[in-house]
């Protein structure tokens, strides 16, 4: 790379590995230049300029490195040259690692330091702009009656990705628990010993009135250890149980919030206002 090169008057071109925001498949693109955005080929930028002085400077993306058979622009608007290959096809002035950022440098907009975190991507938007809507010959009529072509976006919200950062948020060494919007079951009644007449009878008792409440209430009424019980429940995400036990003849049954683990003693007959206060929201 040359270094002491006065580029003040030589047109310098960055490739950047990146989807083209028009064509949504894999392009180079480039910063700084009059030709639109995804358009630029590097060939005709080295073949037009004979002289050295004259040159483009092509900084390209270290991702691009080693790389073959890439799409770029053809210098012309939605025009693309495929099986391009830096190295071969055009010779990149400098191969740099133009896109990573560090914690601490300056954001290009208000120059405060900028900070790195873990995001999981739960949906994404696209401006589609007009390329559909023309093509597929999409129309409207504006608030004049006039026919116009819809400019298109597209909007994702990712179901599983939104069931996955649940769980990073929301897990211990035991499973995890969702928020109840998004849970397979609200409420878990676990019976301690279904064989004890009183008790199950009580179980059962609960699982009906929250469910003519409107919740949503899953009876584990299997002939298993309590442990196992509450295994399987921390495993599918459920995030309140009630466990059925010695207490019903004292009329109180034990509620646990799954994210605190805290233990609550609840009177079976106010089990369905003890979620109303926990449980909030229009059923
Ligand atoms: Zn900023």
């Amino acid at each position: 790379m040359e270094s002491c090169r006065d580029l003040s008057n030589v047109c310098v071109i960055v490739f950047l590995s990146m989807p083209c925001r028009k064509h949504s498949f894999r392009c180079m693109d480039r910063i700084a230049s009059s030709i639109p955005e995804g358009c630029l080929l590097p060939i005709e930028w080295a073949k037009d300029r004979k002289k050295d002085a004259e040159k483009p400077v092509l900084f390209v993306d270290k991702a691009l490195e080693g790389r073959a058979n890439l799409i770029a622009g053809a210098n012309k608007e939605n025009y693309h040259l495929k099986n391009l290959t830096p190295g071969k096809d055009f010779h990149p002035t400098a191969y740099a690692d133009l896109r990573a950022v560090t914690g601490g440098e300056a954001c290009p907009n208000c120059g405060k330091p900028l900070r790195i975190d873990t995001a999981v991507e739960i949906g994404h938007i696209f401006k589609l702009g007009y390329r559909y809507t023309e093509s597929m010959g999409a129309r409207v009529l504006d608030k004049n009656g006039k026919e116009v072509t819809p400019i298109m976006g597209s909007y994702g919200i990712g179901i599983e990705r939104i069931l996955t950062a649940a769980v990073e948020q929301s897990n211990d060494e035991n499973g995890f628990w969702l928020p109840p919007a998004i849970a397979p079951f609200e409420i878990v009644v676990a019976p301690v010993n279904v064989k004890d007449e009183t008790v199950r009878a009580a179980a059962e008792d609960i699982a009906k009135r929250l469910e003519a409440a409107g919740y949503d209430v899953i009876l584990d009424d299997r002939d298993e250890r309590p442990g196992v019980k509450f295994k399987d429940a921390d495993l599918v995400g459920i995030p309140f149980r009630i466990t059925v036990g010695k207490k019903v003849t004292e009329g109180t049954v034990e509620l646990v919030l799954r994210s605190t683990h805290e233990v609550r003693d609840v009177r079976i007959t106010a089990i369905v206002e003890s979620f109303e206060e926990l449980l909030r929201w229009p059923r």
